[in-house]
């Protein structure tokens, strides 16, 4: 870009321009053209305020130089029109006009438009203008970059906030978060939804005696466990808290849930992590409470939780390595000899 005559000092270096110029007067366009491609600019040119509209919206220039007087629809319309068709967006629009009163500068301004120029207008300061729009276009678009790096930010943020370090599933807040969402889910659906409880049996005594090095690692393999058995999309495994997991399945029924939980069982029964404290078995197993409702308008978070916690606590006092439901009334033991009987599975009826 030629410099200013007595420039005080280097300009910055910002990328040229993709100009729509607006004329009805082809020897004014040709005038401009030729100064904005010696200041390294692109152009296209309209001649008409229709012509102007569909090259916007087909070209998405940086920048808009628009004549006032046309034929038909004025450059005040064509600015209004502009500005209506970009929600959200921002290009520059600057007004060159024969028209020098304040009125026709108020107007331009009230239209839509960012500056004002009196033809004919001098090359310096058209490039002056276009200089000025440019950084002010940086400047727009470094808010937009730093407006996109603070939203992925409070993404990873929120993800992280929801996550449980060690075992890499949700934690007690994105649990929380998910099961009311679950509730409302299948009050609309009117599906069953269950929930599980499940806490390592003698946990204290494997970290007593492995340490807690190991402990956290066998938390961690139960996590991955549980995310494996977790098949379906909507299904939600989570810490709930120290060695407590808690599990969301959505449209599964009691006698499913139940089929479920003796899966799970049945895994660690075969994994066989070795548990050197317990005193029901030689590898790591589980205990669970387990509920199951239609949720309708009465149904709470807190009700369901109450629930699976008590049936937890049934399971336990049952003998452990085995998961209740208040709603069968049986243990994940008494459910595998009905089931011999029924032949019930999961996803069966509730
Ligand atoms: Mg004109």
């Amino acid at each position: 870009m030629p410099l200013p005559p007595n420039s005080p000092s280097k300009p910055v270096v910002l990328p040229p321009l993709h100009i729509l110029l607006v004329d009805d007067q082809a020897s004014t366009r040709q005038v401009l053209v030729a100064q904005l491609h010696a200041a390294g600019h692109t152009v296209q040119e309209a001649d008409s305020a229709e012509s102007a509209l569909s090259l916007f919206r087909a070209q998405a220039p940086d920048l808009v130089l628009l004549d006032v007087e046309m034929p038909g629809h004025d450059g005040y319309w064509v600015a209004s029109q502009l500005r209506a068709s970009e929600a959200g967006g921002w290009t520059p629009i600057i007004f060159l006009s024969s028209l020098n009163q304040d009125h026709n500068l108020w107007q331009a301004i009230e239209s839509g438009g960012d500056d004002y120029l009196v033809k004919p207008v001098s090359g310096t300061v058209l490039q002056a203008k276009l200089r000025a729009m440019q950084r002010l276009r940086r400047m727009q678009n470094r808010l937009i970059e730093l407006s996109d790096e603070l939203r992925i930010a409070n993404e990873q943020l929120t993800r992280i906030s929801h996550e449980d370090a060690l075992t890499a599933l949700p934690n007690r807040r994105g649990f929380d978060l998910r099961l009311q969402q679950e509730i409302l889910a299948a009050q609309r659906e009117q599906a069953p939804l269950t929930l599980v409880l499940c806490d390592i049996d003698f946990f204290k005594g494997y970290n007593d005696s492995l340490g807690h090095v190991e402990g956290d690692a066998c938390l961690h393999t139960l996590g991955r466990l549980l995310q494996g058995m977790c098949r379906r999309p909507r299904d939600y495994p989570a810490r709930y808290g120290g060695e407590e997991f808690a599990l969301i399945l959505p449209c599964t029924p009691r006698s499913g849930a139940m089929t479920f939980a003796r899966a799970l069982l049945r895994t660690l029964e075969l994994k066989a992590i070795p548990h050197p404290r317990s005193s029901i078995a030689p590898y790591l197993t589980l205990s669970g409470g387990i509920t199951t409702c239609l949720p309708d308008k009465t149904t709470s978070a807190e009700g369901l939780l109450r629930r699976a916690d008590e049936a937890l606590y049934a399971a336990k006092s049952r003998g452990r390595n085995c998961f209740f439901s208040f709603e069968m009334q049986m243990d994940t033991r008494e459910q595998r000899n009905a089931g011999r009987a029924a032949s019930s599975g999961f996803g069966g009826l509730t």
